[in-house]
């Protein structure tokens, strides 16, 4: 079988989109030109104006009835991600399908409040004529690049998050997983959502680029690192805003009064789910010294039982990576960390017999601190597992990191967990339970340190995707303030009265000031 690819064609300016299990083709996809970039931010900023003056009750309605069709169609639409990512349909239907109508529950019930205008109440007493406040706007037409490896539910917890509160969305999908986005619009369409409103855009990096330069008025971006760099970059340019959704290297602490069999399940399931590509899989799991034994060899069991497959076989529980380029890194990161003195106790090789792009569930010991398995976003099935003496030690390890996104602590003490957890540099961190953090569409999503600027579900990520005005009304109409024109020596003795009367230490300074201050009243403006 040949290696599935999404090379791009040169003579017809299209690409492919394949299954990664089996190679077979999924569709083709033309790679749209910056002027069709540009012209689709037009179009959907067209129908955004229309859209923003809708009744929220009507913009809810559309979200409500996308959720409708998506639950009635979800084996249809798992058995596509399935296909075009690889992944078991259990997953399709967890991370993806499940996610996408929460959030859409989500965003139904919580656009009003979003967008609930707020009086403001102004504590300076010159401001007492007036009355003032905050409105909720939506930004007008967001730019969404997305990933591949959650290729539905992640740019649909961002558009609906952006279309419940008035705004256009246009949807760069990842080049491999094209189908999905298009699947996405599909069902918003049928939902009733208003025709250019929603748009995708298939291509490469570089439409991805475009995007950003097409007259966007934000942009969502959840990605590697390095082209989030390039993203943010490329935003300042332009003063675009933006959110970034970016790699991590999640922590996974096991206390010695862990439960070691719930434990090293999850911990299995956290590393190997996706076959590893995810944002907030376990990358570096840290065990007690004291349960590490019986933890290992827990953890080993256990995933010499995984069933390595296509996805869409009904009892497989690993799928294949994604595509060759990201196998290699998983391949590369492994080889060197084995040949700088690691131990891969199990896996550690691909599995040719299934296709080019699978790799065998492995579990890795005696990893050196710096190498990249430990380092760097593995993005593969890899449970990397190192030891720790005690908690102070383990919180530091966790910390030792450039990212930040989430992580995880495991205890039977519930307290100590919290206080642990408190103490993790991340977006995120769960005690006894790790990646639901993504499935919980009250929970605020998104990274510190390199994983990440600004953050995704929840009010945060619906109020990412507003943008607040201060709107004041003064109510003496026919008064001018005591503050303009002309400036005069009186002007400013009355000026420095007025600073004592509001922030004077003493009651005596301020009772000066008042007497000070109170011809500012009566002064003659221009
Ligand atoms: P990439 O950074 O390679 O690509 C992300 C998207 O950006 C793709 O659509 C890509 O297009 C596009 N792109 C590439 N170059 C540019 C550019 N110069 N300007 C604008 N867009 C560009 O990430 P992957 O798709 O490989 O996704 C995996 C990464 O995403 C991992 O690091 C993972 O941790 C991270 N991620 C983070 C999440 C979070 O919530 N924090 C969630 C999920 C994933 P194309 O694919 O066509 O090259």
């Amino acid at each position: 079988m040949e290696a599935p690819s999404q090379a791009k064609s040169e003579t017809t300016n299209c690409f492919a989109s394949v299954n990664p299990a089996t190679g077979e083709k999924i569709g083709d996809y033309g790679i749209a030109t910056t002027s069709e970039v540009r012209g689709a931010v037009m179009i959907a900023k067209f129908a955004q104006e229309k859209w923003a003056r809708e009744p929220i009750s009507r913009r809810v309605t559309v979200i409500k009835r996308f959720a409708t069709i998506l639950a009635e169609r979800q084996d249809e639409v798992a058995a596509l991600i399935s296909a075009e990512a690889g992944k078991p349909a259990v997953e399709a239907l967890t991370s993806e399908i499940l996610v996408s109508l929460d959030a859409a529950r989500f965003c139904a019930e919580h656009a009003h409040e979003a967008l609930r205008e707020e009086p403001l109440a102004m504590g300076n007493p010159a401001m007492l004529g007036k009355t003032a406040r905050v409105i909720y706007e939506p930004v007008g037409v967001v730019g969404i690049i997305a990933p591949w490896n959650y290729p539905f539910s992640i740019p649909a917890v961002d558009a609906l998050a952006a279309l419940v509160v008035g705004n256009g969305v246009v949807l760069k999908p990842s080049e491999l997983t094209p189908a999905c986005g298009h699947k996405l619009q599909t069902l918003l369409i049928e939902a009733g959502l208003p025709a250019g409103l929603f748009q995708v855009i298939d291509g490469f990096g570089e439409v991805g680029a475009a995007l950003i330069s097409a007259g966007v008025d934000k942009v969502v971006f959840t990605g590697s690192v390095a082209t989030g760099k390039r993203v943010a970059a490329a935003c300042a340019e332009r003063l675009v805003p933006c959110v970034l959704e970016l790699g991590g290297k999640d922590a996974m602490l096991v206390l010695e009064d862990a439960d070691i069999d719930v434990a090293s399940s999850a911990a299995v399931w956290g590393s190997m789910m996706n076959a590893g590509q995810t944002c907030i899989s376990v990358e570096r799991c840290l065990v007690h010294r004291s349960i590490y034994e019986k933890f290992l060899d827990a953890c080993v069991d256990k995933v010499r039982k995984l069933r390595v497959g296509n996805g869409a076989e009904p009892y497989t529980d690993v799928g294949p990576m994604i595509s060759q380029r990201q196998l290699e890194i998983v391949e590369r990161q492994v080889n060197s960390a084995v040949e700088n003195g690691a131990h891969a106790v199990c896996g550690g090789h691909r599995l040719p017999e299934l296709g080019p792009n699978f790799y065998a569930p492995t579990v890795v010991i005696g990893i050196p601190a710096d190498a990249s398995l430990w380092c760097e976003e593995t993005f593969g099935p890899v449970l990397a597992i190192a030891t720790f003496d005690n908690e102070a030690e383990a919180i530091t390890r966790a910390n030792t990191s450039e990212f930040g996104l989430s992580a995880s602590v495991w205890t039977r003490d519930k307290s100590r967990g919290e206080k642990v957890a408190r103490q993790i540099q991340a977006g995120a961190v769960l005690v006894n339970d790790l990646l639901t953090s993504f499935g919980v569409s009250e929970a605020p999503h998104g990274g510190v340190k390199s994983s990440g600027i600004g953050r995704t579900h929840g009010i945060f990520g619906l109020r990412e995707m507003v943008r607040p005005k201060f709107v004041s009304v003064e109510k003496l109409t026919g008064m001018k303030q005591m503050w303009w024109y002309s400036y005069t020596p009186e002007l400013r003795e009355q000026m420095a009265g007025f600073v004592d009367l509001l922030f004077g230490r003493k009651l005596l300074t301020r009772i000066k000031g008042a007497l000070r201050s109170t011809g500012v009243l009566f002064r003659k403006r221009l």
